[in-house]
């Protein structure tokens, strides 16, 4: 088959490479003049080395990624350092860390000379006949993979868009080298809407984020002195992680997601994938594991399916289930951990401490599983 992706992010690159293994003609738009990544540190968990794996792409990432977070104590502490939850190393889902960057490139890496068109803004076809028109020129495919992040214009082209959602908080996120600054211990640190999460990645480098409760577009002046009075007195090795990261590796984003699901993500021979499809907080760490899962579904679907027609209805209905669970739980998760006021706060950390480590890794495990798709069966492809 023809197949045109609108998007060379996360979703639309795993989607492009799996697509083409399996023979098929494919083509990536991305409107920036390089498909590189803005960001900082990822953690992908089972699930998406699952789906990896399905579709021959779980080495690639491996490579590039570590698993020393899945061997340090982890889980919630309190500004201080003292444990809300905390899982003994290695007992909870499979999880590794990786640089966005080294992620992009990799996937890259497995796509011939060509495929990405950077600089090439696409538009959707809004009855979803497989086409897009790029710079005024119409281009014909089987099928259009719109995998084209949270403000998608394919979703909103194709009448599926509900609108996007400010979370109430903000995050600020960083690399810096590690200099011994982690021991064996990682996770996150939970205050009054306030939230610090410490990640080890590749090369002893480490990824860190903070999360603010604030107004949309809040302006904090200077952000690092900010930040550093607003963590500095949290436990280490968080000040000395602030201390340690360049002003220029800085990253802050409002954190958005859909305010609420489309009701399908497939519109003729056109098909939302990743955050187009689902975008969520970030709270599980689950919104590029669910696109490289959306990816996996619809590559393994399409190589079992006669015809795609069947396919697309099975990947409909496969991963609008499977992606309402986790939306749903992102929000639930970032509003607990945002709690801001003194009763709420320590309601939570009460019921934190009592929670048994075994159930916290059980929750973690439920959320952290993909299903393979079983294919489709005969009677349902035309
Ligand atoms: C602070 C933060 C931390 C996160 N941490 C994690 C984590 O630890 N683990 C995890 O799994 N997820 C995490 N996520 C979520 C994850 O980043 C996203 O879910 C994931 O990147 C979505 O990938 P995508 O390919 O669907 O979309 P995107 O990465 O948004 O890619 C969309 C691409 O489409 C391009 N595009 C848009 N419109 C057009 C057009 N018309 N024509 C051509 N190109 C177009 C864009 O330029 C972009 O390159 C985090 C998110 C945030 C904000």
């Amino acid at each position: 088959m023809r197949i045109g992706i609108i998007g060379a992010g996360i979703g639309g690159l795993v989607a492009a490479a799996g697509l083409q293994a399996d023979g098929h003609d494919v083509t990536v738009y991305e409107r920036r003049d390089a498909p590189a990544a803005v960001g900082a540190g990822l953690t992908l968990f089972v699930n998406a080395f699952a789906a990896l794996d399905a579709i021959g792409l779980g080495d690639t990432v491996r490579a590039v990624s570590a698993d020393a977070l899945g061997r340090m104590r982890s889980g919630q502490r309190r500004p201080s350092g003292r444990w809300l939850v905390s899982v003994p190393p290695g007992s909870g889902p499979a999880v590794r860390s990786l640089h966005r960057a080294e992620l992009h490139s990799a996937l890259l890496a497995r796509l011939p000379a060509g495929m990405v068109r950077a600089g090439s803004t696409a538009q959707a076809d809004p009855g979803g006949a497989p086409v897009v028109t790029v710079d005024g020129a119409l281009e014909r495919f089987d099928l259009v993979v719109a995998a084209d992040g949270i403000r998608s214009g394919a979703r909103r082209t194709w009448g599926l868009d509900r609108g996007v959602r400010y979370a109430g908080y903000t995050a600020w996120r960083g690399v810096t080298a590690s200099r011994g600054h982690l021991a064996d211990e990682a996770g996150e640190a939970w205050g009054a809407g306030a939230r610090f999460g410490i990640v080890p990645l590749p090369d002893d480098r480490v990824y860190w984020f903070a999360v603010l409760t604030a107004a949309e577009g809040a302006d904090f002046g200077d952000e690092p002195a900010m930040l550093r009075e607003r963590f500095g007195g949290w436990h280490a090795p968080i000040p000395a992680l602030l201390d340690a990261t360049p002003t220029s590796a800085l990253l802050r984003h409002d954190i958005h997601d859909l305010a609420a699901l489309p009701p399908r993500c497939v519109a003729g021979r056109g098909v939302l994938l990743g955050d187009a499809a689902h975008a969520m907080t970030p709270d599980l760490g689950q919104g590029a594991g669910q696109a490289i899962e959306d990816a996996a579904t619809l590559v393994l679907l399409l190589r079992h399916a006669g015809a795609p027609d069947a396919a697309l209805r099975e990947y409909d209905r496969l991963r609008r289930r499977r992606a309402r669970t986790l939306w749903h739980g992102s929000r639930l998760a970032g509003r607990v951990a945002q709690a801001s006021s003194p009763a709420a706060v320590a309601t939570r950390d009460v019921l934190m401490r009592a929670m048994p480590a075994g159930a916290a890794v059980r929750a973690a495990a439920r959320v952290a599983r993909w299903q393979e798709p079983q294919g489709v069966s005969p009677g349902e492809s035309r």
